[in-house]
């Protein structure tokens, strides 16, 4: 028996990942047309470069990164650009858009595995291949990879942490791909550990997903950098800080970075695009997602183009045994409800789930009754009973005082809350009020 490591607090939301985590992944059929958004990342938004009746090709840059923090954006099928204009986005609102009518013939700038490779003696040109390539953590956060894998002078990285935990109920995509794509995502650990200099990689997996841990296992059997560990099933097990503190009992700074104790971490699928473009000279322009909830008739895992539109992906399964309650991309603790099938997969799409109405009712909430379970189960040891209470009264300096700007947004409080508050609800609002009025000062 090997120990499940694990972290302080949390919950247990049922998983519901039994429909579709021996599901295979599909390559969804190409879509006729595409619509990618220039702003799919944390930081600058992309600006195009290409104008309306251009011919593109597969993998063809069609936007500029703008600043460090920013990456470019990639025609994931080949076609005529037909606009650029504003389009529902599955952040919220609409947002500027590159629309592609495809051609049909999936030709590619430079053949995947044919293109150039990246020298991996050579650290800055990997940075700067993965950067052009447009990769971002794809495990939701869409972070910049290029950004997280360069350290300032003077923090070095002892530890590099590859995260596998895909602890968000229903979502499988990360399972899948650990199991059927285990060399791609070991060979992109590796090229990570070269790339910091460190000699100390950890793969973390839940324990529910045992043959992942089992093709992890033995695929790393001769790696000495790597090894492999099980995670007590447990949300939020795969957030950053509770994954750090699980494996290294390393505690991550009110305000700081994982780099500030030593730590970088990336997700698998992040791993194997950083693969696919060191290696195989291949941008950022499809991932797996998974396509699932309880009234979805034949839940899949599928591999699907950048900009391909829900309402595709839904109509992949053969739809729903209902009209949908509730429609959201990601996971039910994290993830955001969507007002449209009409948005577009963006990198940071990881499932795209559908609820039935009884289960998307949002109860009414009821006086607290100070039962403390959000205090016992938060995992930044936050007090959300007290930080709900001033955000209610609109005492936002308060609030910070208290520390809402560490809420990580887990939705914890909310799932445990007997009163059904909708604490999270609250403290994004706050957070969001309290970083405005910083931003205009
Ligand atoms: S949403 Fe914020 S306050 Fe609530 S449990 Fe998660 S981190 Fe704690
Ligand atoms: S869990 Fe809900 S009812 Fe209990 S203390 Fe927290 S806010 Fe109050």
């Amino acid at each position: 028996m090997f120990a499940k490591k694990t972290f302080p607090g949390g919950s247990h939301p049922p998983t519901n990942k039994r429909r579709t985590q021996a599901s295979m992944i599909q390559d969804m059929p190409l879509p006729q047309r595409v619509v990618i958004p220039l702003h799919q990342h944390t930081g600058a938004p992309a600006q195009p470069i290409v104008a309306v009746g251009d011919e593109v090709k597969a993998g063809q840059k069609i936007g500029e990164a703008q600043g460090y923090v920013s990456v470019p954006v990639h025609a994931s099928i080949s076609g005529k650009v037909t606009a650029i204009e504003p389009h529902l986005h599955p952040l919220g609102g609409q947002l500027p858009a590159v629309i592609i009518e495809g051609d049909g013939r999936d030709t590619w700038l430079e053949q995947p595995g044919e293109a150039r490779q990246t020298s991996q003696s050579d650290s800055k040109a990997m940075v700067e291949a993965i950067r052009e390539a447009g990769i971002v953590g794809l495990g939701g956060a869409a972070f910049p990879t290029h950004v997280k894998l360069s350290p300032p002078e003077g923090k070095s990285i002892d530890t590099f942490i590859l995260n596998g935990a895909e602890c968000e109920p229903y979502l499988t995509a990360d399972h899948r791909l650990m199991v059927e794509n285990t060399e791609e995502i070991v060979a992109g650990a590796k090229i990570i550990l070269n790339i910091l200099n460190c000699h100390r990689g950890i793969i973390g997996i839940e324990a529910n997903k045992p043959d992942a841990l089992a093709a992890m296992r033995e695929r790393t059997r001769q790696e000495k950098e790597l090894e492999v560990v099980a995670l007590q099933v447990k949300y939020p097990q795969g957030a950053e800080k509770q994954l750090i503190w699980a494996i290294t009992k390393r505690e991550v700074p009110s305000g700081g970075l994982p780099m500030d104790i030593g730590c970088v971490v990336q997700n698998v699928g992040t791993a194997k695009a950083i693969f696919d473009a060191v290696v195989s000279g291949k941008p950022l322009v499809e991932r797996v997602v998974s396509v699932t909830g309880p009234i979805v008739k034949e839940p899949k895992n599928l591999r699907v183009r950048i900009g391909t539109l829900f309402e595709e992906l839904i109509q992949q399964t053969a739809g729903t045994v209902e009209n949908p309650g509730k429609l959201i991309m990601g996971g039910p603790m994290m993830g955001l409800a969507q007002v449209s099938s009409q948005v577009p997969v963006i990198k940071g799409t990881s499932g795209v789930l559908l609820i039935p109405t009884d289960q998307a009712v949002i109860p009414e909430p009821q006086t607290c009754i100070s039962c403390a379970r959000c205090v016992d189960t938060c995992p930044m040891k936050l007090v959300p009973t007290e930080l709900g209470k001033l955000v209610q009264h609109s005492l936002f300096k308060e609030a910070e005082k208290l520390g809402v700007l560490d809420c990580m947004e887990c939705g914890t409080c909310s799932y445990i809350c007997p009163s059904k508050i909708n604490l999270v609800h609250l403290f994004k609002f706050a957070k969001a009020k309290i970083l405005s009025e910083k931003r205009k000062k």
